[in-house]
C-alpha cells in the first residue's frame, strides 16, 4: 500500500510517500522537509500569518518533489494523509486543501491525520515496536505522556499546564541572548556550565498527576539573569546548565511515574520489555536523552528514539498514520473532515489551563 502524506501544522512544510508491506513492515520511498527557521528567527518564535504565506508558497514544490523523488504518480497511490490538526490553522488549511485536491483527481481515500498520532505511530515504522508502548511528546508545542494502546487508541497520561517544554527553551535562549530556535543554543551553552551555581525550582515534582508546568521554571531563570546582569558568558552557561538539569529533574520524576504506573495496569506481557518511545524536537537534547535511557534501564524499559529528522516535524509519520488507519480499517475517505486548531489525541483527555492541545 502506497501512501502520500502532507503537513503543514507548524513551521515545516513537508510531504512523503511511505509504503506498508502485509507484514506490517514499511519504506520511505521520499521524504522532503522544508523548515521556515530563518523566517520566524527574527521574532524568537513561529508567526502564524508568515507560516502560512510560506507554507502556500512552498507546499506544491514540495508534493512534486516526494511524488518525483519516489518515482510514484498520484495515480499510483493507495490513499492520501494530510495533518488536519492540531496546530495554526492557516497552515493546516494549506495542506489539507491541498491533499483534497490530490485526492479528488486522482480519485484516491483521503484521510485527516491528526499531528499527534503522525509522532504517536513513527517508531513502529523506524523501529517496529508493538503496542501498548508509552510515548513521550516534547516539542515546541506539545508535552505529553501519552499511552498508546493500539491504532486509533491513546490515552494521555500528561500534558502541561502551560508552556510546551520546546516553547521553555527557547524562551530561555530569548532571554539570555541566546537565538532562535533556543533548545540546541542552550544545549551548547549548558555544556560549560555549572548545574549547582544557581538553584531553580523543580515544578509540580513529587505531585501524583502526570502533568507538567514550565512558566514557573522561566519566571526564576528571567530573576535569576537580572539579578546577575550584565551577564558574563559564565553566567549565561551556568544559567543554561541549571535549566536543563531543573528540565531533566522535572521529565524524570513524571516519566519515572509513568512506567511505574504502566507496569503496575499490567499493559503488557510478562516476556516482553516495555518500551519508551520518545518524539518531538526536544528529543535531540543529549542530556534528556541519557537521563531518559538510564531511567529507562533502571525500571526494564527498552527506550526508543526514532532518528531526530522524523522525530521533528515531518509528512512521513502523516503518510505512516494514514496507513496504519488504512490497514486498521479505521478510515476511508473524509472529503468533508474540516481543519481544527484543537485536537486532543485522547478524546477523553479534557483541556487543561492554557494551550489544551
Ligand atoms: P509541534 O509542537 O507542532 O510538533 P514544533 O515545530 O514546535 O512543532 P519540533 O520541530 O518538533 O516542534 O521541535 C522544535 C523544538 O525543539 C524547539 O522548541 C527547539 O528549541 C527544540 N529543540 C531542538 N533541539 C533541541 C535540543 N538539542 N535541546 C532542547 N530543545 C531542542
Ligand atoms: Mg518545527
Ligand atoms: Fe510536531
Amino acid at each position: 500500500t502506497l501512501f502520500l502524506g502532507l503537513e503543514s501544522s507548524c513551521d515545516e512544510t513537508a510531504a512523503a510517500v511511505v509504503a506498508r508491506y502485509p507484514d506490517g513492515r514499511g519504506e520511505i520511498l521520499a521524504d522532503v522537509v522544508l523548515s521556515q527557521l530563518e523566517e520566524h528567527a527574527a521574532f524568537g518564535g513561529v508567526v502564524p500569518e508568515i507560516a502560512a504565506r510560506a507554507h502556500v508558497e512552498a507546499m506544491d514544490r514540495l508534493l512534486a518533489e516526494a511524488l518525483q523523488k519516489a518515482e510514484v504518480t498520484p495515480n499510483a497511490l493507495d490513499g492520501v494523509a494530510a495533518t488536519v490538526g492540531p496546530g495554526l490553522i492557516g497552515g493546516l488549511i494549506v495542506g489539507a486543501m491541498t491533499g483534497k485536491a490530490v485526492a479528488y483527481a486522482a480519485e484516491k481515500p483521503f484521510y485527516g491525520i491528526n499531528h499527534l498520532e503522525g509522532h504517536a505511530l513513527t517508531a513502529r515504522l523506524t523501529e517496529g515496536v508493538s503496542f501498548p508502548y508509552l510515548m513521550l511528546l516534547v516539542s515546541g508545542g506539545h508535552t505529553q505522556i501519552v499511552l498508546v494502546k493500539g491504532v486509533g487508541r491513546y490515552e494521555r497520561w500528561g500534558t502541561t499546564i502551560d508552556d510546551a517544554l520546546g516553547e521553555a527553551f527557547d524562551k530561555t535562549a530569548k532571554l539570555l541572548g541566546l537565538g532562535y530556535p533556543g533548545g540546541p543554543n542552550v544545549e551548547a551553552a549548558a555544556k560549560n556550565g555549572d548545574t549547582k551555581r544557581i538553584a531553580l525550582p523543580r515544578p509540580l515534582k513529587g505531585e501524583a498527576r502526570l502533568d507538567f508546568s514550565f512558566s514557573g521554571l522561566k519566571t526564576a531563570v528571567r530573576q535569576a539573569a537580572q539579578a546577575m546582569a550584565p551577564l558574563s558568558d559564565q553566567d549565561i552557561a551556568d544559567i543554561c546548565a541549571a535549566f536543563q538539569k531543573a528540565v531533566a529533574d522535572t521529565l524524570e520524576d513524571r516519566i519515572r511515574r509513568s512506567l511505574k504506573r504502566f507496569k503496575d495496569e499490567r499493559l503488557s506481557s510478562e516476556s516482553e520489555m516495555p518500551a519508551l518511545v520518545v518524539a518531538g524536537g526536544v528529543a535531540a537534547n543529549s542530556a534528556i536523552r541519557q537521563m531518559l535511557t538510564a531511567l529507562c534501564n533502571r525500571e526494564g524499559f527498552s527506550f526508543v528514539a526514532p532518528p531526530v529528522r522524523l522525530c521533528t516535524d515531518n509528512a512521513v509519520m502523516i503518510a505512516w498514520a494514514g496507513l496504519e488507519r488504512a490497514a486498521a480499517g479505521l478510515q476511508d475517505n473524509d472529503m468533508t473532515m474540516p481543519v481544527r486548531s484543537r485536537w486532543p489525541l485522547d478524546p477523553s483527555a479534557t483541556a487543561l489551563i492554557g494551550s489544551g492541545k
